[in-house]
């Protein structure tokens, strides 16, 4: 029992404690989020029957003095010396000095509990703030740390253990102190590494530049975000002081005689072993369960955390159902997917307040239509495209009061169907392929992925049809090309694969994210012209990403123009590029390169977008629009009909501003 038990003590302590929980661990602290969470745990039949039997092992904790006859507890009868379980009305028998095991059993559900909760509250009370300090500051404090940190863990924690007893003194408490120490060297490693990966996010970089002081930092931001692990890491630290609590006693420098902790059980019945050994198999069994349940029960919160449950790397947050608005726009009759009022937000580091880095996003898209979405880097184009599939990343928070797909509401659907749902009838084609194509697999394979997983094809099924998509998407030699890996494709051939994996599932919507800004200019024109024909044939619909108004030219049907979270302007193409409407849209249409006449300076527009934090109440682009005037900077602007679009700007009708065919003009 003792050489099993250290033996695996020692697995866990020289663990990695990234696999204790791993920094794909952190949540977002949203009610829905929490939900799921629940949802996810309860689903874990195995976890749950832990969890149980840990709630029977505390309830008999507390109830231990009236659940036994025997209220001499722990009294010696000499003349009820090892009666056999069932004798003389002793369920399971007495030891060696005539106590009724049954009762003791009772009694040491109370050692074993009260002993872990101190292990772990002094591990928690040490590591978690050194683990924060070192992992925050880095440099020497942390380098001298951790090199004690590693010395401690690399020694097995009840051998640790005995060397810190040696200098405390025997007895439960100090056992319990000593292993409370060894393992605060895990909480310590465990709670830098993953500040290491916190503060490496967004948000944390944010809130020390906008001066919050490091403690609040740490508390507020960083905190929450390693919980998770730390909760997992702790229930199985947890178990693991239960043994070593058993262990210690066993050995005589834990419980004393008179403490009916189960490992003190353990080594009173070794004293009459020779004469029977009924003595040690309740205890036994009472170690060995309550471990097990820790464990399975930790594991279980494990993976109602992990990230990999929830369907991918990026965080999932599904969107926030909200009434639509009183003038909300009703769906239009032919389109396949509409959205209304869809806002993203996310928190402002360093504070409690959040920014809406999308606001009141409405559009449609008609089947077979290609809507290009354009707008500067950092207007919130790609967020506004993974809302549509619920992937908005963590802690980010998205909300719509409608999002109809083919006439199916994705607002409020369940994570489940939303999942069939993305990657299925959903295509998406981002930026950079090689980021998004897996360098250890072939292509075929990871195109056939979806294949199997949504339309369940056998594995010849599936090589049969990439083959097919190879084809279609113009790659050569697809038969070949199949069992070929990532690193062996051009980028402009790569993107082919994506855009192959992105059709396998014959999407009814395919979002490309800025899909030619890796490539070179001539492979960017094949890529445009792949993806109408592609519409047009396959009657599918597209929403393209751009920064560039040029690219969407030959392509798009209608234009959507984003600018600091807001739709700045939106119409057909031809409305859009002939006679803009908005300022910002002129500014864009005036930054695309002219190959006609290339001398002088590119016109582009002064500045870049402002940080979400900064956009003003009043019309957004204000600060840098050349015709901005006073009405511009009083309130929020509503996006209104001007001559065939729809654009957010009062001045919209009064200005005179530069379309495709005026530059056109001035450029001969
Ligand atoms: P675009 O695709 O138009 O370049 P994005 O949609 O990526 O813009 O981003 C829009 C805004 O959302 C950015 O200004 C950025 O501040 C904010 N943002 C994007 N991702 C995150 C994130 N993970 N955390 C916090 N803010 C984010
Ligand atoms: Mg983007």
């Amino acid at each position: 029992m003792t050489d099993a038990g250290s033996g695996d003590i020692d697995t866990v302590i020289s663990a990695d404690p990234a696999t204790a929980g791993g920094p794909d661990g952190g949540e977002t602290q949203s009610g829905k989020t929490k939900s799921r969470f629940w949802a996810r745990l309860r689903k874990n039949k195995v976890a749950l029957a832990g969890a149980i039997y840990l709630v029977f092992v505390v309830a008999v904790a507390i109830l231990a003095p009236y659940l036994t006859s025997h209220d001499e507890t722990f009294a010696t009868r000499f003349q009820d010396i090892l009666f056999s379980p069932g004798e003389a009305g002793y369920v399971l028998g007495t030891d060696h000095v005539g106590r009724d095991i049954l009762t003791r059993l009772f009694f040491g559900s109370r050692y074993a509990l009260m002993a872990g909760a101190e292990a772990v509250a002094v591990a928690l009370i040490i590591g978690i703030p050194l683990g924060l300090t070192i992992g925050y500051f880095r440099g020497w404090v942390d380098r001298i740390v951790m090199r004690f940190v590693e010395t401690v863990v690399a020694v097995p924690a009840v051998v640790m253990a005995m060397a810190i007893i040696a200098a405390l003194g025997t007895g439960l408490t100090n056992a319990m102190l000593a292993i409370g120490l060894v393992y605060s060297m895990i909480i310590t490693r465990l709670t830098r590494a993953e500040v290491f990966a916190a503060r490496e996010e967004l948000y944390v970089d944010g809130a020390r530049a906008a001066g919050a002081p490091s403690i609040r930092v740490m508390w507020r931001h960083i905190l929450p975000n390693v919980a998770p692990p730390l909760i997992v890491q702790t229930t199985l630290l947890f178990a693991q002081a239960v043994l070593a609590e058993a262990a210690l006693s066993f050995l005589g420098i834990g419980a004393t005689s008179s403490q009916a902790s189960w490992g003190r059980m353990l080594r009173d019945a070794e004293l009459s072993i020779d004469r029977t050994i009924w003595p040690a198999i309740p205890p036994g069994i009472a170690v060995f369960l309550t471990v097990v349940a820790f464990n399975i029960f930790g594991d279980g919160l494990r993976d109602a955390f992990s990230r990999e449950a929830r369907g991918g790397r990026v965080g999932v947050g599904d969107v926030v159902k909200t009434e639509s608005g009183p003038d909300t726009a009703p769906r239009q009759a032919d389109s396949l997917i509409s959205v209304r009022d869809l806002s993203v937000n996310f928190p402002i580091p360093g504070s409690d307040e959040d920014v809406n880095v999308v606001q009141g996003v409405n559009f449609d898209i008609a089947k077979g239509e290609v809507l290009a979405l354009v707008g500067e880097s950092g207007s919130g184009k790609s967020i506004t495209a993974l809302s549509l599939m619920g992937l908005v990343p963590d802690p980010g928070i998205a909300s719509s009061s409608s999002i109809s797909l083919d006439g199916r509401e994705l607002v409020g659907m369940e994570f489940d169907e939303l999942r069939t749902i993305r990657g299925k009838d959903i295509g998406i084609i981002f930026q950079e392929p090689s980021a998004a194509l897996n360098p250890a697999y072939t292509v075929g394979r990871q195109v056939a992925e979806p294949l199997r997983v949504h339309l369940g094809m056998s594995k010849s099924e599936a090589r049969q049809r990439v083959i097919e998509l190879l084809g279609e998407v113009g790659i050569p030699d697809p038969e070949k090309r199949i069992d070929a890996f990532p690193h062996q494709f051009s980028g402009g051939m790569a993107q082919r694969v994506m855009i192959a994996m992105a059709l396998s599932c014959e999407p009814k919507l395919l979002i490309a994210d800025e899909p030619t800004t890796a490539l070179d200019v001539t492979v960017q024109g094949q890529m445009l012209d792949l993806l109408g024909e592609l519409a047009a044939e396959r009657d599918v619909s597209v929403m393209l990403i751009t920064h560039d108004l040029g690219v969407v030219a030959d392509l798009a049907d209608r234009v959507a123009v984003m600018y600091a979270g807001e739709i700045v302007e939106q119409g057909t193409l031809a409305e859009v590029f002939a006679e803009p409407q908005h300022p910002y849209t002129e500014g864009l249409i005036t930054a695309i390169p002219r190959n006609e006449s290339r001398f002088g300076e590119l016109p582009t527009i002064p500045g870049v977008v402002p940080p979400p934090w900064d956009w003003p109440n009043h019309c957004h682009f204000a600060e840098r629009c050349e015709y901005a005037t006073d009405a511009c900077l009083h309130g929020p602007i509503e996006l209104m009909p001007s001559a065939s679009s729809l654009t957010r700007c009062v001045r919209a009708g009064e200005l005179d501003l530069a379309g495709v065919r005026d530059r056109a003009e001035e450029g001969s």
